[in-house]
Parts: C-alpha cells; structure tokens; sequence
C-alpha cells in the first residue's frame, strides 16, 4: 500500500503520502473522541482522513439487499462502525516514549528517511 513518494491525480493535484500510517497509535486531540487511543486500520491520503479502530463511531441503518458475488451480504440492521477522521484531529503516539506527539523527518546513517518523535528524538520507524 504505502509508496513514500507522492502521487499526481489526474486533476493535476498532487496527493503526499501521510506522516500516518496504517498500524500507527494515534491519539485523538479533538470531538467527541477526546483523549482515546486506537490503531489506524485505513489511510486516505487524498482526503488527509484516517480510519482508527473503536473511534469515531457511526450507526448506519444498513438495508437488506439482495447478495451478489460483487457485494456479499454483511451485517444488516443497525451496524455500528468507525468513520474517518481528520488528520488534524488525531496524533501520533509514540511507540518509545508512549506520548502524543508531532512528527519530525530525519535520515539514517545509510540515508533511509525515518519518522522521529519530536520528543523523546528517537525513529519511530524501524530502521
Ligand atoms: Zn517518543
């Protein structure tokens, strides 16, 4: 999934890969999730949203309709499940030192580019 270069859409624009990724903790900093952690499950890079397990909750009313092999039948009823969430609302938790923080770019010895913790200053990618 995750290419770390960016993307030009046929529209022209340029879409930049996120400073999150799937598989991160992020901590939400804004709404009616304040202050709860959970794991992103889904990027969406064009839209700065990310998708975090347990957050962000929606009931949708979900409609029996006839199963076909394009769309199986799922759940129907009531179906409680995350939506996506603005970028701006969620940070990072670092993996070392645990906190919620900002992300910093910086370059390995043999040149790979890593995400930092801008607190404890330690890679938060494996190396
Ligand atoms: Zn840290």
């Amino acid at each position: 999934m995750s290419t770390a270069t960016a993307k030009k859409e046929e529209s022209g624009r340029v879409v930049r890969p996120l400073k999150i990724r799937k598989g991160d903790m992020v901590e939400v900093i804004a709404g009616k999730d304040r202050g709860k952690r959970g794991k992103v499950i889904h990027t969406v890079p064009r839209e700065n949203r990310v998708l975090v397990d347990g957050v962000n909750l929606v009931t949708r009313h979900q409609k029996p309709r006839q199963a076909t092999r394009a769309t199986p039948q799922t759940q129907t009823g009531r179906v409680v499940k995350p939506a996506p969430l603005h970028l701006s609302k969620v940070m990072l938790v670092c993996p070392r030192c645990n906190h919620a923080t900002r992300i910093a770019m910086s370059f390995t010895q043999d040149g790979k580019r890593v995400r930092t913790c801008k607190k404890c200053k330690e890679y938060i990618d494996s190396v």
